[in-house]
């Protein structure tokens, strides 16, 4: 058994899902579990439901909603026996406007956003089942919710493994041994009192990672729009190579510094069992992609000790500084109560004698923070910086990596510099203006540009 998870650019229009109906039905064999983002585009439309319902603009809504009824209906009406699930998405619809009239006027509650945002995935994988259906592959929708029981941080809930493996083998499984190929949604799931969650943007990737675990299948297969995970983020840098293998390790820090095409959380379901992950070009089926598992022999690019580049813009540095921090203990410990107590996740780190920076994502909630740091020392905080990640299994070993690195990243002015334990990364934060240059620089330095 496999998992094949398609995303939303991989199930964009009809021509897409006809290409997904090829791919699935060449995975036949291989006994496969569909897991579907939304439409491309679906989700940031859905959100942006909950600006018109706090502006109290219920026409403006009607259209809204309207106009992500007609998209599913244009797109339906291309392909062979998928009208079948218009009627489900049509109600399901009504249903959403009948709530979110309810709410006019006012913002929703974190709760209310995610049965909002995971519409989405409901709706993209009843039209895909039965645009599968129709074209003769046995499917079966199945409504992942009460399989994906995961706690109730909304926005960012947590799937409970264990719930989610017996149900998974409960609920699933039967299907497939069944013959029958089951069609699910990735990003969304529901607390135990059935409350719908989402595991976070993205998270279709981490989804299928978790199915894929629980259901102890041969690989997880991520279909996306490159042919893998790359040299760099390709719009930035066109000359970017497809990485043939990875490790999990580079996998993950690449994801978490801002590596988009794939969850930074993929990875970790997969890697007691060795599971492989297989980052595959949906335009381009034929193509060998990126395969992540511990074992691959890990193929250099050239010479390059340095695998792939990565940056993630919107990052905010947190700086403390505090005299008495020299000599003294308990300082850093009281430091990350405070970025605990309020819930804020650090990335980078980076400590001097009295001094320490750290980054950042989420600035929303970041006023708490410097309240409370400010009782420890003095702080600063600089806004629209980008942490720039150069990561390789090589970079451990190599002398004067640094020396190169900072070279080739100038003039833009680098400002916290950290080398995580994994030791596979060297990160450091710049300007977010100078982000795209940075990596296109460095990308030169390491791989040439061709
Ligand atoms: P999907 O909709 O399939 O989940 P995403 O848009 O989430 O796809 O992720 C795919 C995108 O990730 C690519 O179009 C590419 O621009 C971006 N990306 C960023 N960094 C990399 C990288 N190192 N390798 C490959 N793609 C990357
Ligand atoms: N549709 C969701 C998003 O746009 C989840 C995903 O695509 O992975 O974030
Ligand atoms: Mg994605």
């Amino acid at each position: 058994m496999i998992v094949a998870k398609f995303g939303g650019t991989s199930v964009a229009d009809a021509p897409a899902i006809g290409r997904l109906i090829g791919i699935v039905r060449s995975r036949s064999a291989d006994r496969p579990l569909v897991v579907v983002s939304a439409l491309a585009g679906v989700t940031d439309a859905l959100l942006d439901l909950a600006r018109l319902v706090h502006a109290g603009d219920g026409a403006a809504l009607d259209a809204a909603v309207g106009a992500l009824v007609d998209r599913h209906r244009a797109t339906a009406g291309e392909l062979p026996g998928a009208a079948l699930a218009l009627a489900a998405i049509g109600e399901d619809a009504a249903a959403l406007r009948r709530d979110l009239g309810t709410a006019l006027g006012r913002m929703l509650r974190p709760a209310e956003l995610d049965a909002l945002a995971g519409r989405g995935e409901l709706w993209s994988s009843r039209l895909i089942a039965a645009a599968l259906e129709g074209a003769g592959l046995g499917a079966t929708w199945v409504d992942i919710r009460p399989i994906m029981v995961t706690d109730d941080r909304y926005g960012r809930a947590t799937p409970y493994p264990q719930a989610l493996a017996e149900r998974a083998r409960g609920c699933l499984r039967p299907l497939v041994d069944a013959g029958l190929l089951p069609v699910t949604q990735g990003f969304i799931g529901a607390t135990i009192d059935g409350s719908p969650t989402t595991l976070g943007r993205g998270g279709s990737d981490f989804s299928a990672a978790l199915l894929g675990a629980a259901l102890e299948v041969t690989r997880v297969e991520i279909w996306t729009d490159v042919n893998g995970l790359m040299t760099a983020d390709p719009r930035i840098v066109p000359s970017a190579r497809t990485l043939r293998y990875a490790s999990y390790e580079e996998a993950a820090e690449l994801a978490t510094f801002g590596a988009k095409v794939l969850h930074p959380a993929t990875a970790q379901p997969l890697v007691r069992a060795g599971i492989p992950i297989v980052v595959l070009n949906s335009l381009r089926p034929g193509d060998p992609g990126t395969t992540i598992e511990p074992s691959a022999e890990l193929e250099r690019m050239g010479d390059s000790p340095v695998r792939s580049i990565s940056w993630k813009r919107g990052i905010t540095v947190v700086n403390v500084r505090a005299p008495r921090m020299l000599g003294a203990y308990g300082f850093l410990r009281a430091m990350f109560e405070v970025f605990e107590r309020h819930e804020v996740v650090v990335d980078v780190l980076a400590s001097g004698e009295v001094s320490v920076s750290l980054t950042v994502e989420d600035r929303t909630r970041l006023d708490p923070v410097v309240r409370d740091l400010a009782e420890l020392g003095e702080v600063w905080v600089e806004d629209r910086r980008a942490i720039i990640a150069v990561v390789g299994i090589g970079i451990r070993s190599t002398p004067g990596l640094a020396h190169r690195l900072f070279r080739a990243v100038q003039p833009a002015n680098v400002e916290v510099i950290s080398q995580g334990a994994s030791a596979i990364n060297m990160t450091f934060v710049v300007r977010e203006e100078d982000g795209p240059d940075v990596v296109r620089r460095l990308h030169q330095e390491f791989f040439g540009s061709c």
